[in-house]
């Protein structure tokens, strides 16, 4: 037995050795790909329920490595976080975002907003990169183009260079998102007090909108809080026309899913966008 116990020990020592030397070798792919640009930012159109039209998008980020292909957000943004890599990262994807919606609002002359991703790492004071709203003066986009998507542990962070800048976002003008509403602390209290715009009802939630089920009765209680405190509620991954339809009669007023699109490249969002039947 105690035999087996040390080898358990040995083996798993090698196993986190090799878990280890993978992370490293992710991360060393990552300054690489941050280097030769293999990072591309793609857009989901949110479309508003009142109208079906698409009035705003999600950027989203992907990463087309040469030999490992497309690799998910979920699998190297968290090691991006981890190695302080999301800074540089999340800078390029902002700039890319803004420049497209800088273009997309030139050419099209429509009201036109997009949503960006911004983790907590990003809000820490020591790990400063670009000063985004600097940015946006820079090339002329109107402030209230950009919603900033915050996740809600943001917002019990104690840390006061946190919300300092989450406060100078608001003041700037540009909007604030809960994402994944629902799924982590109730911070209620919270969604006066940073003044935030709109709310983001989680997919697990989505999922499940069926006639009678728990996931319907929270998300149409969600729907009525928000709009008694003048926030405004997206449904994220809408992908049936029972669902939309149920989130219309609820006074949802933005879905997002695949019922209405992929996150797409920006030529191919463009044409979606730009097309006239839309
Ligand atoms: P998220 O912010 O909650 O993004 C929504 C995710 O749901 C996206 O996954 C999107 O492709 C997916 N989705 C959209 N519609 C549907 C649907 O109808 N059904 C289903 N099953 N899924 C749908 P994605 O692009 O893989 O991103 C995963 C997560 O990675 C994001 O979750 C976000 O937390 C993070 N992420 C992605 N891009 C960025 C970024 O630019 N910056 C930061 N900081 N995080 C990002
Ligand atoms: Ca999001
Ligand atoms: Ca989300
Ligand atoms: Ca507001």
């Amino acid at each position: 037995a105690k035999s087996t116990g040390r080898n358990r020990a040995s083996y798993f020592t090698n196993t986190m050795q090799e878990q280890a030397q993978a992370k490293l070798k992710l991360t060393t792919d990552l300054r690489t790909a941050l280097k030769e640009k293999q990072f591309r930012v793609f857009y989901q159109p949110i479309v508003d329920l009142l109208t079906g039209k698409i009035g705003k998008a999600e950027a989203l980020v992907r990463w087309f490595h040469p030999t490992r292909g497309m690799v998910s957000p979920a699998d190297f943004i968290p090691l991006a976080e981890e190695t302080g890599l999301i800074i540089e990262l999340g800078d390029w994807i902002f700039k890319e975002a803004a420049n497209f919606t800088k273009y997309i609002s030139q050419k099209t002359q429509q009201t036109f907003q997009i949503s960006i991703n911004k983790s907590p790492f990003q809000f820490h004071e020591k790990l400063r990169g670009e000063d985004w709203i600097a940015y946006l003066s820079e090339i002329g986009l109107h402030r209230n183009q950009i919603v900033v998507e915050i996740t809600e542990g943001l917002l019990l962070n104690s840390d006061p260079s946190v919300t300092k800048r989450l406060l100078e976002y608001r003041d700037a003008g540009i909007e604030v998102a809960i994402d994944d509403f629902g799924t982590g602390y109730s911070s209620l209290a919270y969604l006066n007090k940073f003044d935030i715009d709109y709310l983001k009802i989680d997919q697990s939630f989505t999922k499940n909108i069926r006639p009678g089920t728990s996931e319907l009765a929270i998300s149409e209680a969600i729907i009525v809080m928000a709009h008694k405190l003048g926030l405004r509620v997206i449904a994220e991954g809408v992908e049936t026309e029972a669902q939309r339809d149920l989130l219309i009669a609820a006074g949802c007023d933005f879905a997002q899913g695949y019922l209405y699109s992929k996150p797409l490249p920006s030529e191919a969002f463009e044409k979606l966008f730009t097309d006239i039947t839309q």
